[in-house]
């Protein structure tokens, strides 16, 4: 069961067409993406490889 606190930290992953909620219990409530190593890099490589194609 998820209490009060624990909706306030949830959030929706900003991953694109990942759409998965989190439960965001960092300190500061950065974080962006349901995985690190998953949606976290792919926003990365994409955001890099959007950077090249409009040059
Ligand atoms: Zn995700």
């Amino acid at each position: 069961m998820l209490t009060a606190s624990d909706c306030d930290r949830l959030r929706e992953c900003a991953g694109v067409g990942c759409g998965w909620f989190f439960l965001d219990f960092s300190r500061n409530r950065s974080r962006r993406w349901c995985d690190m190593e998953d949606c976290g890099n792919r926003a990365k490589a994409n955001r890099h490889y959007d950077r090249k194609q409009k040059k």
